[in-house]
């Protein structure tokens, strides 16, 4: 099929290498000059396992293309996706200008029927909002005998593993009324349903609302278990324990079940706002899911109100050795990353931070720029070079074996504050470290800060 995708950021460009992938002709738009002659170039602007590899390929078969034209792509697609962010408003609300901006462009330029499919995650009734403008602009350029159909197929991949997620979906949402509309997405998808029917149709609010139902249910998962950690910390009970014990009940499973130092990233906070937001307008507010972002705020500092509590004479002038800096492994997004609070706080104290991540230095270079309080250095093991403590935020599998010996002999203080519980308590108190997880026991090093 002929595809248009407005918007190259991680969901348009990752589900139009996908869709190019299995042998549709996908044309991608973006406003960003600069990203467009770098895909041109099969450079990919973002850092996905697979990604490179698929565009390239791709690109050189003829089936991928990249242009800054919305007038090629809107003749280009039989389908049209919608991918271009949706960032929170003041308000906390989901920010629509470039939907609705895009949606105008691509009427402004149809001459043929078009179907309209909603990649962004978008507030319950933006469909409706999508279809009226289009049929507005369509009607005032004398072109009204046009259609115009509106798909809501919420993207549910995770960053870190967006290509795998893309060609292999749990479930692909498909919210239209529209008989035609269901038949188009059906042959689309169909070469992703080849293992069993991934398709679920309903309608569109439906399918606008599963997407943050789902972001809101795992990111009630983490919180609950983070609080559950705290609690375990005060009672003397090991949470790691805890979650082994109630993972395995089928009913609650493993999945977003890890106690750590917060959730960050560009959708869960995000989309938490704009449900709260949705929620508070409707006159229905959600409870329950203001305390799951309450506790997530809090839970983000925890790694530094444990250093604070370490250093009651202060943390100037300390260093700080920290461990990942993108909100997940796999990716370089920074957005709203613990480490981000971790490393603020930190020098509003006068401590430096000596960082490594494996993917995301130059992100984090261009969030802070050159600054004294901020080295960025060329290994993991590099960062323990004159640093008073460890603290890891992110789960690399690079930083999963470690030598103990090495970091009781390099850190100063001995301290390794661990956001993501990593490693086995006792192995390091054996090394003479002391450890601090989240939510898990103390033991007493063999020697040092007691
Ligand atoms: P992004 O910021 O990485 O990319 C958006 C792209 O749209 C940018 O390249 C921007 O230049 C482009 N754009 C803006 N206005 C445009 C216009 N008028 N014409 C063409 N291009 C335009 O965003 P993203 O992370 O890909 O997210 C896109 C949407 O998908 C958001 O609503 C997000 O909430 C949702 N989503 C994201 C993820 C994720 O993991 N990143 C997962 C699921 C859903």
């Amino acid at each position: 099929m002929d595809v248009s995708v407005f918007g190259t950021g991680y969901v348009g460009l990752v589900q139009a290498a996908a869709l190019a992938d299995v042998g549709h002709r996908v044309l991608c738009v973006d406003i960003d000059e600069l990203k467009i002659q770098q895909l041109q170039r099969a450079v990919p602007p973002i850092q996905e396992p697979g990604l490179s590899a698929m565009i390239d390929d791709n690109l050189r078969e003829g089936r991928l293309s990249f242009s800054t034209q919305a007038s090629d792509a809107v003749i280009h697609g039989q389908l049209i996706f919608i991918a271009v962010g949706t960032p929170p408003d003041e308000d906390g609300s989901a920010d629509l200008r470039h939907v609705l901006g895009v949606t105008r462009e691509i009427a402004s330029h149809m001459q043929a029927d078009r179907t309209l499919v909603i990649k962004s995650t978008v507030p319950v009734g933006t469909a409706s909002q999508v279809e009226a403008v289009a049929r507005d602009e369509l009607d005032r350029l004398g072109k009204g005998q046009l259609a115009v159909r509106v798909v809501s197929n919420p993207e549910f991949l995770k960053e870190g593993s967006a290509v795998n997620d893309c060609i292999r979906p749990d479930r692909i949402i498909v919210g239209s009324d529209d008989e035609l509309a269901r038949a188009q997405l059906a042959e689309l998808y169909a070469p992703f349903c080849r293992s069993r029917d991934k398709l679920i149709f309903m309608d569109n609010r439906s399918a606008e609302l599963t997407k943050y139902a789902a972001n809101a249910m795992l990111a009630t998962r983490i919180s609950l278990m983070n609080e559950l950690a705290n609690l375990a910390e005060q009672l003397g009970a090991d949470i790691e324990a805890v979650r082994r014990g109630i993972g395995s009940d089928p009913r609650i499973g493993y999945h977003f079940i890890y106690p750590g130092c917060g959730f960050g990233g560009s959708c869960f906070p995000k989309d938490l706002r704009a449900l709260l937001h949705t929620a508070r307008a409707s006159g229905q507010p959600l409870r329950l899911l203001q305390s799951v972002q309450e506790v997530n705020e809090t839970q983000r500092l925890v790694p530094f109100q444990k250093l604070q509590k370490l250093y009651p004479e202060g943390l100037a002038g300390k260093s700080i050795a920290l461990w990942g800096l993108a909100f997940k492994p796999n990716t370089d997004d920074m957005r709203e990353a613990p480490s981000r609070c971790l490393m603020e706080a930190l020098w509003r104290e006068g401590a430096t931070v000596r960082a490594f991540d494996p993917e995301a230095m130059s992100e984090c270079r261009r969030l802070y720029g050159y600054r004294d309080d901020l080295v960025l250095c060329a290994t993991r093991d590099d960062t323990l070079q004159d640093a008073d403590a460890l603290v890891i935020c992110t789960e690399w599998k690079a930083f999963r074996v470690v030598d103990f010996e090495l970091l009781a002999h390099k850190l100063r203080d001995r301290l390794v504050i661990d956001g993501r519980n990593l490693y086995n308590p006792q192995q390091l108190a054996a090394a003479g470290l002391r450890y601090l997880g989240i939510g898990l026991p103390q033991v007493a090093p063999k020697a040092g800060l007691q």
